[in-house]
């Protein structure tokens, strides 16, 4: 670091200030976590360097046999640890994989199944805004009203309807377990292709604590850098029928050099899951999220779907006649950092949206545990309900997390 202060003090300062921002506040953003010291040496390293079109083995380039073995160990490890046939390290992003995983299977102009945006379904799910969108035929199935669950029976119906080519289940914003069973049975009905965007949960799937979507999909695509407390990455694992077919639309077709940097860290991180503290801490991202949704129902902020199995929860604010915009600010102006979110059948528009999402992947990472969630439960409470009552919960902020520090010097 001290290099990099010489050389750049601008950019030295940035990567500093960030790292106080994360030490200062409460990271309740359900899509990240605080990765390791390990993770970031492998990230920050001479493998950034090195050219390696193609896979271990079949390179384009010379001089890959060192990083070649990063790539191997990588894929090992998460065929192991996930009891897949198949696994690729190669794309950039959770988007990149499922880009790759559409160009696998799909042609453009096919029709796909897939959770509705606002209903917790991603960019990469049939976004007009997004490739998926634009060049497929995407039909969207979401949540019952009554429950806030996935409507089975409407699923069913649209895939008979349908007919999609592929039927994707795994969301951004659903805080319930998805029954692989009933989506692997409906997809079989229709002779579609079966993909798991597991990008939120991969990491409990990891550690045990959620059930695993491999024995069930063709494909199941992720990211490496949420719970699973990896690099910012993607990762596909599949059957191996389909190994080929997932390589090759990772690479050439989507994407040039691989990132071995980051290959080396998703590997470190694929490592450190496979440990019974991190199955530990698994178990514990989701009682941490069962206990801040239980506390913010008590203060009045109701859970959608009744509360969670996983590490988010979705949290309705109508009753406090809050948005879920005003409630991002005012809880950001105490250092709690968590998203506004559509939740399903919102009356105001996306950007406004009546709810918030918070995820206990990095405050569990810091050591939190139920107790500290009712403390969180209660600052968020105040700081959504008595904007006035500003200066003293960002004391109480600094005071928690002063207990749990992030990066400990
Ligand atoms: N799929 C789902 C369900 C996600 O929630 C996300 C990101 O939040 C992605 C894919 C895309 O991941 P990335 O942001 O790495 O492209």
């Amino acid at each position: 670091f001290d290099q990099l202060r010489a050389t750049d003090p601008e950019i030295a300062s940035v990567v500093l200030g960030e790292l106080d921002r994360l030490r200062g506040g409460l990271q309740l953003i359900a899509s990240e976590n605080l990765t390791s010291p390990a993770v970031l040496a492998a990230l920050g390293s001479t493998l950034s360097n090195k050219y390696a079109e193609g896979y271990p083995g079949r390179r384009y380039y010379g001089g890959c046999e060192v990083v070649d073995r990063a790539e191997e160990i990588g894929i090992a490890r998460a065929r192991a640890l996930f009891g897949a046939d198949h696994a690729n390290l190669q794309p950039h992003s959770g988007a990149q994989a499922n880009f790759a995983v559409y160009a696998a299977l799909l042609t453009p102009g096919d029709t796909v199944l897939a959770m509705s945006l606002p209903h917790g379904g991603h960019l990469t799910h049939g976004s007009r805004v997004n490739f998926s969108g634009r060049w497929f035929d995407v039909v969207g199935y979401g949540v019952r009203r009554d429950t806030e669950l996935i409507d089975y029976d409407e699923v069913r119906q649209l895939a008979l309807q349908h007919r999609p080519k592929m039927i994707i289940c795994g969301a951004t914003a659903y805080p319930r377990l998805i029954d692989f069973a009933a989506f692997r049975s409906i997809a079989d009905e229709v002779g579609a292709w079966l993909l798991v965007d597991a990008a939120h949960f991969i990491g409990l799937v990891a550690g045990g604590a959620v059930p695993s979507p491999v024995p069930y999909a063709d494909v199941v695509s992720a990211t490496t850098h949420k719970v699973l407390r990896g690099p910012r990455g993607g990762m596909i694992l599949c059957r191996e029928e389909l190994a080929s077919r997932i390589d090759k639309a990772v690479f050439p077709f989507s994407q040039g050099g691989p990132l071995m940097h980051a290959i080396a860290a998703k590997a470190v991180a694929l490592r450190e899951a496979a440990t019974a503290e991190y199955a530990a801490y698994a178990r514990q991202v989701v009682a941490n999220a069962q206990a801040l949704a239980g506390g913010l129902a008590a203060e009045g902020l109701r859970p959608v779907a009744g509360g969670t199995d996983t590490h988010l929860a979705l949290l309705d604010l109508q009753e406090l006649g809050v948005t879920g915009r005003e409630a991002e600010a005012r809880c950001g102006a105490v250092g709690i950092t968590l998203n506004k979110n559509a939740i399903p059948f919102d009356p105001q528009p996306p950007a406004v949206s009546s709810g918030v999402r918070v995820g206990t992947p990095s405050v569990t990472t810091q050591g939190m545990r139920e107790d500290e969630m009712k403390e969180i439960s209660s600052l968020i409470s105040r700081a959504v309900r008595e904007p006035e009552s500003a200066p003293e919960v960002t004391a109480a902020v600094a005071a928690l997390v002063t207990r749990f520090p992030a990066y400990p010097r």
